[in-house]
């Protein structure tokens, strides 16, 4: 029997939309076709009174509630089955107070409205790879992106937020105010409440030279045993990220490399003026292709865009990597070549220099020690191919883990239950009182679940 909603759209100024109804399904779709979620009413909150009102709706139906931001989660937890999805996309705008170097940001908008923003002051905050990603997903579990090395975590430059409690009240957090809840939400997710506001530290960084530097796949081995060596003793300047794909099939890449399974580097460096350290990396081996560029930040951060759309199936893993042994090159170059479809892609993010010399206690964010955040990713747009790239991400990151960290970032799973209490690893424990204080009752639980402590 259908979920009853009635009241919900008198008791919010935002659009409600209701299963049944003829926007339904584009309301709910989510950017990872993979998952199929049909809640009882999508509603469209358009600032903080909203946000509490439908909260406070959800609660007293004893419905599940899901908070969605950009709506990239992988395994789809800005939506819930028969529950409340509280819609964050109409709280978007970004104020950016140059002289102050800081920007304050909606909690639902995207990562592409972040950058546009901020770069039209002559500045940027890190965030991640693509720009269709929400702010608010993104963030509340860390943030890793080309700039990590350089500038940290996105969390590592958050200096305030506004957050909607379980209870519907209101509170500005930062490291004075709420400062548990401060700590909490730099790392861990979407479990202590609705974050309105972010308000973030910019850098001056406009143009950056970037781009990919692309092998043959053969050469797997020996670029991922110098990249391991070169990188942590490269400047923090340097940020660059090792990874298996296809080349993609279309301008600007060069006809005769196209769907070509390439392994390579995808180089950043802010600033226009070449570093020792780029052009020895780029001197490094015997590249098919060297795209790196003076580019404006904001192109290059939305250069994979095009390249994965909403609406494509993708299966993820996630993992934290200090060290990479000679076996665990010995993996990568086996599996790497295995990607079952040309989307399909294992990315090795570099996540040390500054985003490391923060202590594991001083956020959420537990794994500072690791030099690398590990995603596997199979992608495709063709639902036939579900089980082909589910399986390769499984079997690729099943044979990395005796090579891992243990835990795994909490924004690159999907259906792994049993390792959300590894994802914040030493802090879990921390996690749980916050918790305890902020939301005992587990309200906000469509999330890599944290359980109030008892
Ligand atoms: C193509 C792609 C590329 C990616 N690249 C990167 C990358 O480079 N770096 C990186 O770190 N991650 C990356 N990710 C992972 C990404 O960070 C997570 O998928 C993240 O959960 C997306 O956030 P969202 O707001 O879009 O997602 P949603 O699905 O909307 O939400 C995800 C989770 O966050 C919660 N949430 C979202 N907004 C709020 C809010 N304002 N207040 C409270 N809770 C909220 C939701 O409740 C849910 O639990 C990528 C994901 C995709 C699909």
């Amino acid at each position: 029997m259908a979920v009853s909603v009635e009241g919900l759209a008198s008791a919010v100024k935002g659009r409600v939309v209701e299963a049944g109804s003829t926007e339904y399904d584009e309301a709910r779709a989510l950017y990872n076709a993979m998952i199929d979620k049909r809640p009882a009413a999508i509603a469209y909150c358009v600032d903080e009174a909203d946000v509490a009102a439908a909260l406070r709706y959800g609660v007293e139906h004893d419905l599940r509630i899901a908070v969605r931001g950009g709506g990239h989660n992988g395994g789809g937890l800005g939506s819930v089955d028969d529950g409340l999805v509280i819609d964050l996309s109409p709280i978007n705008a970004i104020e950016v107070d140059a002289q102050a170097k800081m920007a304050r940001v909606g909690g639902g908008a995207l990562l592409k409205d972040l950058l546009d923003a901020t770069h039209e002051h002559g500045l940027t905050v890190p965030v991640g790879i693509i720009g269709t990603t929400g702010v608010g997903g993104l963030t509340l579990g860390g943030g890793v992106g080309h700039l990590t090395r350089e500038l940290g975590l996105t969390i590592d430059n958050l200096v305030a937020a506004t957050v909607v409690l379980a209870d519907g009240s209101v509170v500005q957090t930062d490291a004075e105010r709420e400062p548990d809840l401060f700590w909490a939400l730099r790392g861990g997710g979407g479990n202590f409440g609705v974050v309105t506001s972010f308000s973030f530290r910019c850098h001056p960084v406009t143009t950056v030279l970037a781009g990919p530097v692309m092998y043959d796949i053969g050469d797997a081995a020996e670029v991922l045993a110098w990249y391991r060596d070169f990188l942590p003793a490269a400047p923090d300047e340097l940020g660059g990220f090792f990874l298996f794909a296809s080349v993609p099939p279309g301008p600007p890449f060069p006809e005769e490399l196209h769907l070509r399974k390439v392994c390579g580097i995808a180089w950043t460096q802010a600033g226009e003026e070449e570093s020792d350290a780029l052009r020895e990396a780029r001197a490094f081996g015997k590249p098919l292709l060297d795209g790196v560029a003076p580019v404006p930040l904001p192109a290059w951060n939305t250069a994979f865009d095009a390249l994965y759309p909403a609406g494509d199936q993708w299966y993820w893993r996630g993992e934290f990597i200090r060290e990479i042994p000679d076996e665990a090159i010995a993996v990568h170059a086996e599996y790497g070549p295995q990607m079952p479809t040309w989307k399909s892609t294992m990315h090795l993010y570099a996540s040390d220099g500054a985003a490391g010399r923060v202590g594991n206690d001083e956020t959420a964010w537990s794994y500072r020690d690791a030099r690398w955040t590990g995603v596997f990713a199979g992608v495709d747009p063709d639902p036939a191919n579900a089980g082909a790239i589910r399986d390769w991400a499984r079997a690729y990151s099943d044979a990395i883990k005796p090579h891992a960290m243990g835990g795994g970032y909490v924004n690159f799973h999907m259906d792994e239950p049993d390792r959300v209490r590894g994802m914040y690893g030493s802090n879990y424990d921390r996690l749980a009182r916050v918790k305890a204080q902020y939301d005992p009752n587990n309200v906000f639980r469509v999330n890599q679940n944290i359980q109030p402590a008892a």
